[in-house]
């Protein structure tokens, strides 16, 4: 099967590499077809050297009424600590910016170095999170294919298909024309070089080739349980690295921690009155989210009601700026998941609350234009400012506010050192079950797009100056205009300047890095690495144009992984648990262990012995499996998730190495691990791998108790379970660690 994929892929390639070779005399109208049609059809492309792109600097207006106005497309959101890294002369150039430079003026002298990308049609494994194993014959091939492919690109423009471009097609238009690439609005029969999806990896089905600008399980990572769940796991390992994440508990299944930990705290000191803020899973621009002072005003529903949500920790003492609170919209572009490649914006959106700032208290808990910096809420403020300049007014630039800090005396290239490492632990956080999707979506061997993405950061500034995480999103709006009001409950979409600065040249730019053409520097070899734990001084780096971006200019975005890999690659375990889970998964399209996998690998890995049986083993799997059922219900298939495995593999740890502290636990056991899989008794182990097939996707209605089949040992297993699963039936993920005992 994957062979079969492979030789596709190949022709696929070699086809396309002819037709687009050949000089294209088609006009443009005949390649935009529907959307509908099948993508993965080659024939020779026609292209002209004309751009298709429509100004959009003439934007339209849309006239709306109030309570209408807002989209809700896919979530579109339309809206620490850590070693100092100083890197900041590039930022210092945003700074100065407002004081008379322009940062994207060409030839800007602190600029960042350019790291190329993989060209269109190299393998995945090498570009971009898939594993496929390269054949010595498909590296000639592609070499072959690039030089033609180079050749080509003096020819013809990149090829971009925006029929799903939603919200941010206004911007993305502009971009295409400041790089003189060419624009299918309607899609195109060919494979173009570049998707862009207004939603997911998933707005258009069939991709076979190119990139595309969404990970598959983004969406679903970012939501705020998961994301809450993959940082507090990086907590549980580094809890001084995490501690830029506000404490968080899961809603409902972790009322009850909830409610007894307040009451603790407020027992032992009277004068402590917490404030919380509860925001629910799937929302979005601050919709459905309040605050709250004790657990019992908690807005909770019963049974199948019952709002996944997630309660944290207010920060009470956010920064000021004339008097009001504001966050940080920082645009992060994840370029590579493997070998993991994140770049930051240099230039940032803040978004202010349009009335003075107050501690919560009783009286003002509802003042959501107090609390809430979402422009989407401010926007209907009678308070809000539009704004021509990028410095006033109720949207403004980070660089001019980063300006206002810096001339009031603050370090802001701490501020902007702390900011980085927070993207890049953030970053390093979801990955792991980034990876797990990825490999579901697109298996190895399968030809599929590469992927990368554009995420939406929200920081919040405190008034000692951290940075503190509220969450991150997985489709920032990329809208260039605004709502205003022009009569009472009219809203019309205007232009707005200060996005326009910031949001075009964000996606500009990441075309440029994602351009197949561009000449790929190499990473190892091109950037010097800081050591673990070393200050990082950042050195002015030279701008690497290809020739045909002429007068653009520098890069907006910032390279900051791998250039900072030295400080950061030590927080990489739980990539190294789910590389385990991902071996062991065995089936194509699988994103859950089955109980013979588990087994498998407890077995390969040598992890049971006389004092833990496989008998044991089964128990293990089956109490873990209930429970994260239990916990994330809306899951699509049973079997073991990668956070159910990832608390299997630290309670395995935890017995294993007793005396030790968890994060060496984790270490010692990955390394055994990863030891026993190299040896070549491990090779003949995981063949069977591709037998135990974990349960299919959409199989919900198979059970993992005893009458499954699929179990081998049933006996024993009935015996055990139905003893030791009601110990541990009332304890919820991650408390099993001290419990489970054979
Ligand atoms: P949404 O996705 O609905 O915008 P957010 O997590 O971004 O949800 O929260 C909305 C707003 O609430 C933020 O922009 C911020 O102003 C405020 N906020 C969120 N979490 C906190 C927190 N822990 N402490 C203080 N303010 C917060």
């Amino acid at each position: 099967m994957s062979d079969h994929y492979v030789k596709v892929k190949v022709q696929l390639e070699q086809m396309k590499s002819l037709g687009e070779d050949a000089e294209k005399e088609h006009v443009d109208a005949e390649e935009q077809v529907p959307v509908s049609s099948l993508r993965a059809s080659v024939s020779p492309d026609p292209s002209s050297i004309t751009i298709a792109s429509r100004d959009a600097s003439n934007t339209s207006i849309t006239c709306k009424q109030r309570g209408k106005s807002r989209s809700k497309l896919g979530k579109d959101d339309n809206s620490s600590s850590g070693k100092h890294i100083s890197d900041l002369s590039s930022h210092g150039s945003v700074v100065s910016a407002h004081v008379g430079k322009n940062l994207n003026r060409p030839g800007h002298d602190s600029t960042l170095h350019i790291k190329g990308t993989g060209e269109i049609l190299q393998s995945k494994s090498e570009t971009n999170g898939n594993y496929a194993t390269i054949h010595p014959s498909k590296n000639i091939q592609e070499a072959r294919h690039e030089d033609g492919f180079k050749l080509a690109r003096k020819r013809r423009p990149v090829t971009v298909d925006t029929a799903k471009a939603k919200t941010s097609l206004e911007a993305l238009k502009l971009s295409i024309k400041q790089l003189k690439w060419k624009e299918f609005p309607l899609g195109r029969r060919a494979a173009c070089d570049i998707y862009w999806h207004g939603v997911s990896f998933h707005d258009n089905e069939n991709i076979v080739s190119g990139q595309v600008n969404k990970f598959p399980g983004m969406i679903e990572m970012l939501r705020k349980i998961n994301m809450s769940r993959a940082v507090r796991t990086m907590q549980e390992l580094f809890p001084e690295e995490y501690d830029f994440y506000p404490r968080s508990w899961i809603l409902p299944e972790e009322y009850q921690q909830f409610s007894t930990q307040i009451r603790m705290v407020k027992e032992n000191d009277a004068t402590v009155n917490p404030t919380f803020i509860v925001k629910p899973d799937g929302g979005s621009q601050g919709d459905g989210i309040y605050l709250i002072r004790d657990p019992s005003d908690l807005k909770l529903m019963a049974g199948s009601q019952a709002k996944q949500a997630v309660v944290q920790e207010y920060i009470h003492k956010p920064l000021l700026i004339d008097k009001l609170k504001f966050d940080i919209r920082l645009y992060v572009l994840v370029k590579s998941m493997e070998p993991l490649e994140i770049y930051i914006a240099k230039e940032g959106l803040t978004r202010f609350c349009t009335e003075p700032y107050q501690e919560p208290s009783q009286k003002n808990l509802s003042h959501v234009f107090m609390h809430l910096t979402n422009y989407s809420l401010n926007v209907h403020s009678g308070n809000f400012v539009h704004s021509d300049s990028h410095s006033t007014g109720s949207k403004r630039t980070l660089s001019s506010v980063l300006y206002r800090l810096a001339a009031k005396g603050v370090d802001i290239k701490k501020v902007w050192s702390d900011i980085i490492a927070l993207v890049i632990k953030t970053v390093i956080a979801v990955v792991p079950e980034l990876k797990v999707y990825y490999q579901a979506d697109i298996p190895p061997g399968k030809p599929g797009p590469t992927c990368f993405q554009i995420l939406g950061f929200d920081i919040l500034m405190m008034k000692n100056l951290k940075p503190v995480l509220l969450e991150v999103n997985s489709n920032p709006s990329m809208r260039i205009e605004h709502e205003q009001e022009v009569a009472p409950g009219v809203f019309e979409y205007v232009p707005s300047p200060v996005d326009k600065e910031v949001k075009v040249g964000v996606i500009r730019d990441t075309l440029r890095l994602m351009d197949p053409g561009h000449k790929k520097p190499s990473i190892q070899s091109s950037q010097p690495r800081a050591e673990h734990g070393e200050e990082i001084r950042m050195e002015a780096e030279t701008q690497e144009r290809s020739p045909d971006e002429g007068a653009l200019p520098s890069l907006c975005l910032k390279q900051v992984y791998p250039k900072y890999t030295k400080q950061f690659s030590h927080l990489r375990l739980v990539e190294r648990i789910a590389a385990l889970f991902i071996r062991f998964l065995g089936v194509k399209g699988n994103m859950r262990l089955g109980p013979t996998a588990f087994r498998t690998f407890i077995r390969t890995c040598k992890l049971s012995n006389s004092n833990f049986t496989m008998a044991s083993v089964d128990i293990l799997y089956i109490d873990i499996t209930r429970r994260w059922s239990g916990a994330t219900p809306d899951s699509r298939e049973a079997g073991m998730g990668l956070q159910a495995f990832v608390e299997a593999f630290f309670y395995l740890a935890g017995r294993r190495f007793k005396s030790l502290a968890l994060r060496e636990q984790v270490t010692s056991l990955l390394a055994l691990c990863e030891a026993q899989l190299d040896s070549p008794t491990a090779v003949e182990d995981r063949r069977s791998v591709s037998c135990s097939r974990a349960l299919p996707r959409g199989n919900r209605a198979q059970t993992l108790g005893p009458s499954n089949p699929q179990l081998n040992s049933p006996a024993p297993l009935r015996r055990a379970a139905s003893q030791d699963y009601r110990l541990h039936q009332r304890l919820k993920p991650r408390t099993l660690r001290a419990n489970v005992e054979n």
